[in-house]
């Protein structure tokens, strides 16, 4: 019998991307066939990158993972999916409006999420409770590792205002924008 292959979606904010993310996808692919980092564009109160932005930044960390087949991260902004040296594809770009209504549009076979503490716990469950209720759809939990226990975009927004060193907890292209990001910000204030 033919082995089924399994396709999740990576729901997220993702405003930005941090190691914590990252940590969560490395997990992910190891688990799954597919994986689609979902960025979404519901309008939020105080965030700092466009949909398009957040998308590209994740585009440019996947076309850095070690594969055989390579694509720009333009390419891959627009949906090509990049094949891993397991097999794996994974892919990044944004949706509008429900996750559940989105992963079903991707015929998704779960939803994966990450947990980083027990305060996570509690919101997760609900939301995973819920999506389960209204759309049959499971979803799959990986822990962060250790190091990125404590680390949120929300923090790391606000840190990078500051001008702190974050160095171990976001990737490179990251920095440069949250550094760009803040420079534009106070030249206009
Ligand atoms: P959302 O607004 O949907 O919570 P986030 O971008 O904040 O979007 O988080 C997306 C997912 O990644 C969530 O499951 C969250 O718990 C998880 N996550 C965020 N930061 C980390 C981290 N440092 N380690 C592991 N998982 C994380």
């Amino acid at each position: 019998m033919a082995e089924k292959s399994v396709r999740a979606v990576f729901p997220g904010s993702f405003d930005p991307i941090t190691n914590g993310h990252l940590d969560v996808i490395n997990r992910g692919m190891k688990l799954f066939d597919e994986l689609i980092i979902a960025v979404g564009r519901s309008p939020v109160k105080n965030q700092l990158f466009t949909p398009e932005e957040r998308v590209e930044m994740i585009a440019e960390l996947v076309a850095d993972m070690p594969g055989p087949v390579r694509h720009s991260a333009g390419e891959i902004a627009k949906g090509v999916i990049h094949k891993l040296s397991n097999g794996a594809g994974v892919s990044v770009e944004s949706f509008d409006g429900l996750t559940v209504e989105y992963a079903a549009k991707k015929k998704a076979d779960v939803i994966l999420r990450g947990l980083r503490s027990l305060t996570d716990v509690q919101y997760e469950f609900q939301l995973a409770m819920t999506n389960r209720a209204v759309a049959g759809i499971e979803t799959v939990f990986v822990m962060t590792g250790e190091q990125y226990g404590f680390t949120s975009s929300t923090l790391i927004r606000q840190v990078a205002s500051l001008g702190g060193n974050l160095s171990n907890l976001i990737p490179k292209n990251v920095h440069n924008r949250l550094q760009q990001r803040f420079h534009k910000l106070k030249d206009r204030n």
